[in-house]
């Protein structure tokens, strides 16, 4: 089983990534959610650009990667979940649920630490939202999540089965989170008991800093409601809040030599969480 899943470890993952990217961009144009502000064809250029980027960048940064590391972990011994006889199903539950916390804790410490800002901020200067959204990520921020997977990984002991679905789900989920689709309300608010709804998330891509400061979960919305960084919906609605940052307003800010050095222009006192300024927000629940 293990070594099947190693060999197709990629045809796998992109089996799924083209499924889901026809079905949410095909949602996208019978149901979109907002009209879009700015050429598609210069963003979806600009953003699938940096995802072909980001493979090669990885694969030559790193000699293996998430699903390889685990068999390593696991041949060694290493991890928690190694010390203890668990039902392998119920192994490979935790790890996900796990894998997900740690996911959210990493997306909050980005928003905090004033330097991993500059290279998160990068996701949210996206001046529309949509499906390609969800894998726009700096190449420098690629390679610390990996770097921190990679640690997460020889800490906790996964089946590489635990984190070849946590993978693809991360990435499904990502593309239909970021979607501009719209979904029956009723519909969103029972799955976002759940999991993250593209209107849960949207809110997290706000200009405003108390937004951009909510709903860090990418796939379980249990986090956030937890350790209360929940955001139900927009101030202005969806259809009128302003996505993106700030200080990244022109659409040339979205093409790919500019998205690039981002990390570098400017101050990262914006929106980083520990030099907040916001008002407290008003909304008592
Ligand atoms: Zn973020
Ligand atoms: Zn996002």
């Amino acid at each position: 089983m293990e070594q099947t899943i190693l060999d197709n470890e990629i045809a796998i993952r992109l089996l799924f990534f083209f499924g889901i990217f026809a079905l949410i961009g095909i949602w996208e144009v019978i149901a979109p959610r907002r009209a879009l502000t700015m050429s598609k064809a210069v963003r979806w250029a600009s953003n699938i650009g940096i995802v072909v980027l980001n493979s090669v960048v990885l694969r030559l940064a790193f000699p293996v990667v998430a699903v390889g590391f685990a068999a390593y972990v696991n041949q060694q011994g290493w991890g928690i979940l190694n010390q203890f006889e668990i039902h392998p199903l119920l192994a490979i539950l935790i790890a996900i649920v796990a894998l997900d916390f740690a996911i959210w804790l990493q997306h909050v410490m980005v928003h905090a630490i004033p330097l991993f800002w500059r290279l998160h901020r990068m996701h949210h200067a996206d001046l529309d939202y949509d499906l390609t959204t969800g894998a726009r990520f700096h190449p420098l921020e690629i390679m610390l999540s990996m770097g921190i997977k990679l640690g997460v990984i020889m800490l906790l002991g996964p089946a590489v089965v635990a984190v070849l679905i946590f993978e693809v789900i991360l990435n499904a989920l990502a593309m239909f989170n970021h979607g501009n689709i719209r979904l029956p309300l009723a519909l969103d608010r029972v799955l976002r008991l759940a999991i993250v709804t593209p209107d849960m998330h949207r809110v997290h891509h706000s200009v405003q800093d108390d937004e951009t400061n909510s709903n860090f979960g990418f796939n379980l919305s249990i986090w956030d409601r937890i350790f209360g960084t929940y955001k139900a919906q927009p101030d202005l609605g969806h259809e009128k809040m302003i996505i993106g940052l700030n200080r990244f307003r022109e659409p040339r800010d979205n093409t790919l030599p500019r998205m690039l050095v981002q990390p570098f222009i400017g101050k990262a006192d914006d929106y980083a969480i520990n030099r907040r300024s916001w008002k407290q927000p008003e909304d008592k629940n």
